[in-house]
């Protein structure tokens, strides 16, 4: 089981800041800036290209999620990241949007 299904099922605590019955979302635990925000699906999908046809509402609703929540923060720019496998930068296989705001950015990234 990923750590971040054990942060779901309350076996793990974590700072949530967001919870409905698709999603969470909630800090992360070595943030890269002042607001870092991992927001995930409650269906465990491992990484992106594995989601599937019928999957597509809930990444919409993922998306729809992290607008509100910097909404909600005051965030004007942020970066939203997904990183997709080993080589894409992915460490743990639950499907997560890094929401990160607070500070510049530049492009292109690390
Ligand atoms: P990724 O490299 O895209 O898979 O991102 C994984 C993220 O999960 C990293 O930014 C970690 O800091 C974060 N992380 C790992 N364990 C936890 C945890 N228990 N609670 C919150 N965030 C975590």
């Amino acid at each position: 089981m990923t750590v971040f299904k054990k942060i779901i099922n309350r076996e793990l605590p974590a700072k949530i800041v967001y919870e409905d019955d698709k999603c969470l979302a909630f800090e992360d635990i070595n943030p890269v800036a002042p607001t870092h925000i991992l927001v995930i699906p409650k269906k465990e999908i491992p990484k992106l290209s594995d989601i599937e046809e019928s999957d597509k509402e809930l990444l919409g609703h993922l998306l729809w999620v992290i607008k509100k929540i910097a909404k909600e923060r005051g965030l004007e720019g942020y970066r939203v990241c997904l990183n997709v496998g080993k080589e894409g930068g992915q460490h743990i296989f639950h499907l997560h949007f890094h929401l990160i705001g607070g500070r510049p950015f530049e492009w292109p990234p690390g």
